[in-house]
């Protein structure tokens, strides 16, 4: 049944199912001309760490918006825990949001940034201070609760901004980049802590990023969004061992595409496949591949060398190219560069070949 048809004989609709924090039904947002998010249908997991990837102008923020209210929906409607709320202000929703700037209060101590929600509440003094020394603590700034947050690094204002959107205990937590500021090692580091805290304080959390490694490493599952719909939603290992378009296959790793001639020679059909460059070994052009394998004859193009592993690109004699990837476990540097222009044969078990769907965008 349709939202129209349901509209029209008065029912609430179905609402999410029981597990569902939120769930998204036939949502679109337009900006004038601009379709920015272009008929999406999701559910999200009570209790969930769930990511929105996709690349800068997908629509990813503009969701997450609606979410919390800042949007409106031009059309579909949007549930939090089986309520629809999709004309309901941003202070009336169960949820808080997470931005990438921090949005701290910088003349006001980092105690008094994190309990302001409370204070807007006008909970007691007491109770106050014992929360917001809680939530210091899980955020691990036990002691910077009179500092300033311009006393404060980069990682330790976030991790503020974190203990101010947890400290009214929502249901549902929306982070918007929010380790897009912080340098390569810290953001590993506050990817780690942040799922740890996520799954103590046992919240919904929806977290936007455009960072393919962020959203395999935190979440439970993943939407991948391109030009304001979704192409797949999965576990980390579901979107990347089984990419079901050619844009999650590139988006999501290395594309690998095998299309046209390579396709039919290589795999023996017509259509589109890849194959991830870590399931590819570089062989001796002369060796025979096993029965439960495939090959291609090709001559190595480009060898970067990247610590700890290396990565050749090979040009196929079929046409295309295939990205191996192979850990140097006992090649040096100077034996993996030396590689280049060598012809090889790349086998690969036939498994290991996914076929895709062509993206329209
Ligand atoms: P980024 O990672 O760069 O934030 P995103 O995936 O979050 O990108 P959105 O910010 O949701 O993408 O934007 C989706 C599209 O909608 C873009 O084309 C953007 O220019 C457009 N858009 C977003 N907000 C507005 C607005 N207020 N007015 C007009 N167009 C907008």
């Amino acid at each position: 049944m349709t939202v129209e048809t349901r509209r029209e004989i008065g029912e609430e609709g179905p609402g999410p199912s029981a597990s569902a924090a939120v769930r998204l039904e036939g949502v679109t947002k337009r900006f004038g001309d601009v379709a920015a998010v272009a008929g999406i249908d999701l559910e999200i997991h009570d209790g969930e760490f769930f990511s929105m990837l996709g690349p800068s102008g997908s629509g990813k923020t503009t969701t997450l918006r609606m979410i919390a209210g800042f949007e409106e929906p031009t059309s579909g409607r949007i549930w939090l825990l089986g309520r629809d709320i999709t004309g309901v202000p941003p202070f009336d929703r169960d949820v808080n949001t997470v931005f990438q700037d921090y949005a701290l209060f910088p003349h006001m101590s980092v105690a008094d940034n994190v309990g302001y929600g409370l204070l807007v509440r006008k909970v007691a003094a007491v109770e106050r201070r014992q929360r917001v020394s809680e939530a210091l603590q899980m955020v691990r700034l036990d002691d910077y609760g009179s500092r300033r947050p311009a006393q404060l690094s980069g990682g330790q204002r976030q991790r503020v901004a974190l203990a101010r959107a947890l400290i009214n205990r929502p249901r549902v937590l929306l982070l918007d980049e929010p380790l897009g500021a912080l340098d390569l090692k810290l953001r590993e580091e506050m990817q780690i802590e942040l799922k740890a805290i996520q799954q103590q304080v046992g919240i919904t959390f929806i977290y936007v990023t455009h960072d393919q490694e962020e959203a395999l490493t935190m979440s439970d599952r993943l939407a991948v969004f391109n030009a304001g719909r979704i192409e797949q939603i999965g576990s980390p290992a579901d979107v990347y061992e089984h990419p079901v378009t050619t844009f999650v296959a590139g988006f999501v790793g290395t594309s690998n595409l095998l299309t046209g001639d390579a396709a039919t020679t290589v795999i023996g059909r017509e259509g589109v496949f890849t194959v991830r460059p870590e399931k590819i070994r570089l062989a001796d052009p002369t060796s025979t591949p096993a029965d439960d394998e495939a090959s291609a004859l090709g001559r190595i193009r480009e060898v970067v060398y990247v610590g700890p592993d290396t990565r050749y690109i090979v040009a196929l004699e079929t046409g295309g190219e295939l990205v191996v990837t192979q850990q140097n476990l006992e090649t040096s540097s100077m034996e993996a560069l030396a590689t280049q222009g060598r012809s090889v044969r790349l086998t690969w078990k036939r498994r290991h070949v996914l076929s895709l769907a062509t993206s329209e965008l």
